[in-house]
């Protein structure tokens, strides 16, 4: 196999080759706590190490491989066994790809696409139960950030709105052939259910606003030149929309103070906001029509 082209790391173990069971592929099965009801997911395949032992703890797995080669590798690995006909593949590219019903989610993950994975299944309806997703340890430390820790960022926000992140796991680099530049870890994703009724959109757009300096107040980073435009364009078009009058002496800063102040985050910092600190001053905004 041209093992570099998508990005192909196998988690490998001594045992494997010995003929045993890898205990980080266990692991990671054993850690989505599976029924044998459930429709498991899983992205990127390869040879099928981590499917196949997915596939005798569940009723069926969808898996998504964009290398057919893989795909036919991994079908291979199954022919003639019970685990066939519980296997379904889907070959093409997870970000694109129409998705069926599934319980779980369970991937040593592409790490291309590792944060369009995490919002696709976030986002997926019903909801899914639980995601066991290995990562970058990097992308890993990321997720599960606390505020005020060095690593809280706008994609831990967006991602603790929906869903509760655990670090279950690290990989050494040494399980691999080839070895990979990176470190690995495992996480687990909960959703909430039921999710917070906000729109991501606005959710998100707050976050750029204050995550991108988000060691100035809140104040200062809605004072920012393009950002206070960009928010009164938008306001006018509601209001427009809404029929709302718009007095002709409206100061738009002093508006926009008054929500800051009143919601008691005018002195905060992005970087030690929790979610919900972030969700009720989105919800202030809300408010005012903003
Ligand atoms: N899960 C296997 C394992 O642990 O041994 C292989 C993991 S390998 C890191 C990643 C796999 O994802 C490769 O087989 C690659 O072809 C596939 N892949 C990469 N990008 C993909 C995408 N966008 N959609 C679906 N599969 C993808």
């Amino acid at each position: 196999f041209n093992t570099e082209r998508f990005g192909q790391h196998i988690l490998t173990n001594p045992l494997v080759a010995q003929g045993g069971l890898s205990a980080d592929y266990r692991r990671i099965v054993d850690k989505a706590n599976l029924k044998p009801t459930d429709v498991v997911l899983e992205v990127g395949p390869g040879t099928g190490n981590l499917t196949v032992r997915i596939l005798p703890a569940t009723r069926k797995v969808v898996a998504v491989e964009m290398d057919p080669r893989m795909a036919a590798e991994v079908q291979k690995r199954v022919l003639g066994t019970p685990q066939q006909k519980k296997l379904e593949l889907i070959i093409g590219d997870f970000v694109k790809a129409d998705l069926p019903y599934f319980d779980v989610c369970i991937s040593n993950t592409p790490y291309q696409i590792s944060s369009p994975i995490v919002f696709r299944l976030l986002s997926h309806r019903p909801l899914i139960r639980t995601a066991v997703l290995m990562f970058q340890r990097e992308f890993a430390l990321r997720l599960v950030a606390t505020p005020g820790s060095k690593m809280w960022c706008r994609l831990a926000a967006n991602v603790q709105l929906y869903a509760r992140v655990e670090h279950i796991m690290k990989v050494g680099k040494g399980n691999f052939r080839p070895p990979p530049q990176v470190e690995s870890s495992v996480v687990r994703l909960s959703p909430r259910d039921p999710p917070p009724p906000v729109r991501f959109e606005e959710f998100d757009g707050l976050n750029r606003v204050l995550f991108t300096r988000m060691n100035k107040t809140v104040r200062a980073n809605f004072q920012a030149k393009g950002v206070k435009e960009m928010l009164e364009s938008n306001y006018r078009t509601w209001c427009a929309e809404q029929g709302v009058i718009i007095p002709d002496e409206l100061d738009f800063k002093a508006k926009v103070e008054s929500i800051l102040i009143d919601a008691g985050h005018a002195e905060s910092r992005a970087a030690k906001m929790d979610v919900d600190d972030l969700l009720n001053l989105l919800a202030a905004f809300n408010e005012a029509g903003m």
